[in-house]
């Protein structure tokens, strides 16, 4: 006779094995969500091993944060309106030329929405760079600033960004997802593109030939439910596209914005079964699970790679959106001290580009 211990495991056992063979769907996810901690960290970190092996990437990049001007209200944002500064294109030449000097591969440049801000202008930033530094891959604008630019220059958002392409643009960060469930949006941030309008972009992206990453906002007032949904739909859209370069976890930080006065608080272990989990349901979909230092803090972030992740993301030498938000970690961190936290969670090293190609 079966005991209900018996059962317990076995359908365990079958969520495991579903999970390996790239089955789980909504209710298997949510049903993995909450089985002892232990048994998801395990599998996904087996996932990790199977998927990736035992070396953990970074890319020397530096974070350009062009504007905190925004005409967006996201309650989330803890950036907007700090100082109410507009880098020049000369100050943004500099940043890069810092950037280079420091051995960066990358520069990630992000900003605010400005009202009067239109394609030729996002396209300046992007040629500017490109002129002074060809090698430097430039991976900028969410699919929020490739809408904003679209409307702002009465364009489609399919011209923007082949425009910006031709122009220079490696890749695109996959921000502004936050949570990719409208019943969310409406709340954390209703005047942002629509779920479907972001996977819109995302994927013309990806037909371009621009690469992009995808991310979760998560630990405010989202359910776990929320969250397999988020993740699920990034699943989906990988198996179309194939675009995407990495999953990238963003831990939602709650200093110094609307969103922090009502959003639980998040705690370790959820932090490390929702890196397990996403581990888990992209395994042999995105095989890059990146944790951010930044927001994480380096002892948790060091503590992931042990639960599923493979990635650290970037040096970054400047970080204004993270630290506004009450990260306490500093904004950069030399590829020694990447390197040892590394080597301390027993894994290997190793310098990537933005594509994930070792260099
Ligand atoms: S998150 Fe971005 S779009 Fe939203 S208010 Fe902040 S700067 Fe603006």
């Amino acid at each position: 006779m079966q005991t209900k211990m018996d059962l317990k495991k076995s359908e365990t056992e079958e969520l495991i094995d579903k999970a390996w063979q790239g089955r789980l769907e909504r209710d298997d996810a949510i049903a993995l969500y909450n089985i002892d901690p232990i048994t998801l960290f395990r599998l996904a970190d087996s996932m990790r091993k199977r998927a990736v092996g035992d070396y953990v990437t970074y890319v020397v990049n530096r974070n350009i944060n062009f504007t905190d001007i925004c005409i967006g209200d996201c309650a989330f944002c803890s950036f907007r309106y700090n100082e109410g500064y507009i880098l020049s294109i000369d100050e943004i030449l500099k940043k890069a030329e810092e950037a280079v000097e420091r051995g960066a591969t990358e520069v990630c440049i992000q900003g605010g929405l400005l009202d009067n801000m239109k394609l030729e202008d996002y396209k300046m930033i992007v040629t500017s760079i490109k002129d002074r530094f060809p090698s430097l891959h430039i991976h900028a604008f969410s699919p929020m600033e490739v809408y904003h630019a679209a409307k702002t220059s009465k364009m489609d958002f399919r011209d923007v960004l082949k425009e910006l392409k031709k122009a220079g643009l490696g890749s695109m960060p996959g921000t502004a997802a936050e949570i990719l469930v409208d019943s969310v949006r409406s709340k954390i941030c209703p005047h942002k593109l629509s779920s479907d309008e972001w996977e819109d972009v995302i994927k013309e992206a990806h037909r371009c030939g621009i690469p992009t990453t995808s991310t979760i906002m998560y630990g405010h007032i989202e359910s776990i439910e929320d969250r397999i949904d988020h993740i699920l739909r990034i699943r989906r859209i990988q198996k179309e596209t194939g675009g995407f370069t990495e999953f990238v976890l963003l831990p939602f930080m709650n200093k110094n914005n609307a969103l922090g006065k009502i959003a639980g608080r998040r705690c370790g272990v959820d932090d490390m079964k929702t890196h397990a989990i996403s581990r888990v349901l992209l395994y042999n979909v995105i095989n890059n699970i990146q944790a951010s230092w930044v927001k994480l803090g380096l002892n948790m972030a060091q503590i992931s790679l042990l639960f599923g992740v493979n990635d650290l993301g970037g040096t970054l030498m400047e970080e204004k959106i993270s630290k506004s938000s009450g990260s306490k970690v500093g904004e950069y961190l030399s590829p020694d001290d990447i390197e040892e936290l590394i080597l301390k969670a027993g894994r290997i090293p190793r310098r990537r580009d933005t594509l994930y190609l070792l260099v």
